[in-house]
């Protein structure tokens, strides 16, 4: 197999929009997957990678939460065939002390398989007229029609499901998800507190109604939010904008205080408040990525009298290959009806789904590859 051409997403230094355009990806090598990518979702970090603010090289092909068939792979590649359809997640090596126990997400080679834009060895799987092109964004880089993935990426799903919408399964949903059901181990009967109702938050709120939370507080300031966050299972929604006191709203809803909390937003004060509107023995998990040098939420002689703990959670403490079936299995129940958070773009329409996404039009934007060939 020769390589070929296809067309991406790619994202240059100083340059606000993506630009469309044709790239050349390279065969699988024999531990690699070629996925024609059927969906990808759009995700905050790409976002974050994309404006510099992290070190990484550019031009790149970001894109963490892809979904396709499999086109082609390596002789060593086993856990997949050609015509599979799969759920592209993030990428660790299986073999760690924390791969090794299913601590995945914790992966001790987490960063130089997923983050550094290329491969291990330094190569790229993508290049353009001008030269390489960093790929291999959390071992997949699928704002592109094809990507060159790995088997610890990788988890097969039933080809009868909407196989496009089903990308968001390996980032937002199982983070939002996971967080609540994996990290959190909400009890049936507990009360949680959930600050932001964007596609990590709106997913927690489907976990929390999966474990049968009795009391799903979403703090959310865009209305529309707030109304979906009601459908999917909160019982009580508060925009904080228009609160005084918002821990006291909260404790007027739960007086003893919430039995978990978690923030999907980052923001110093929504983060303080989740922490002062933890009860006893309640657990605050942490899925923002704040600034550097953001201060730690609370006081410590809260944490000490009533056994309260924060816990920083990363992909909702998800294994993969167990949860992301399990999250399928709740979808096809209909308890997590992933399809209401979505609305789907051409590929070649990223930056309006990015415009959307920002100013609220859009919840979880997933670009669509176009159908067309590209020209040469
Ligand atoms: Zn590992
Ligand atoms: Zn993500």
């Amino acid at each position: 197999m020769n390589s070929k051409k296809t067309n991406a997403a790619v994202a240059y230094t100083g340059e606000d929009d993506f630009r469309y355009e044709t790239v050349t990806i390279e065969p699988p090598r024999a531990d690699e997957i070629l996925v024609n990518i059927k969906g990808v979702g759009i995700c905050h970090t790409d976002l974050s990678f994309k404006s510099g603010a992290i070190p990484y090289p550019f031009p790149a092909v970001f894109g963490h939460e892809g979904s396709g068939v499999v086109e082609a792979i390596g002789d060593a590649v086993t856990k997949v065939k050609t015509g599979d359809h799969v759920v592209i997640t993030f990428r660790s090596c299986g073999a760690c002390e924390l791969c090794s126990v299913g601590d995945t997400a914790y992966c001790q080679n987490f960063w130089p398989l997923n983050i550094i834009g290329c491969r291990e060895d330094g190569t790229s799987s993508l290049s353009n007229d001008v030269g390489s092109v960093a790929s291999n964004f959390f071992g997949q880089s699928s704002f592109a029609a094809h990507t060159i993935t790995y088997e610890h990426n990788i988890v097969k799903i039933d080809p009868n499901l909407p196989i496009e919408l089903f990308g968001p399964l390996g980032c937002s949903v199982q983070t939002g998800a996971g967080a609540v059901m994996r990290s959190l181990r909400a009890r049936k009967g507990s009360s949680i507190l959930i600050a932001g109702g964007g596609s990590v938050g709106l997913s927690a709120v489907m976990g929390a109604a999966i474990q049968q939370c009795a009391t799903i507080i979403v703090l959310e300031p865009f209305e529309g939010r707030r109304e979906l966050a009601k459908e999917l299972g909160a019982t009580h929604c508060i925009d904080p904008t228009s609160e005084d006191d918002l821990v006291s709203t909260i404790k007027e809803i739960v007086p003893n205080g919430v039995n978990n909390a978690l923030d999907t937003t980052a923001l110093p004060e929504i983060m303080e408040a989740c922490f002062d509107s933890l009860g006893a023995n309640a657990i605050l998990g942490l899925v923002g990525i704040a600034p550097p040098g953001t201060p730690m939420p609370g006081n410590l002689d809260d944490l000490f009298m009533g056994g309260k703990g924060i816990k920083s959670i990363v992909e909702g403490d998800s294994n993969p290959d167990e949860f992301i079936p399990e999250l399928v299995a709740h979808y096809q129940a209909g308890k997590l009806p992933i399809e209401r958070l979505i609305k789907t773009y051409k590929l070649s329409e990223i930056n309006q789904a990015i415009a959307d996404q920002k100013s609220g039009a859009c919840l979880k934007a997933v670009l669509i590859p176009d159908s067309e060939e590209p020209s040469v």
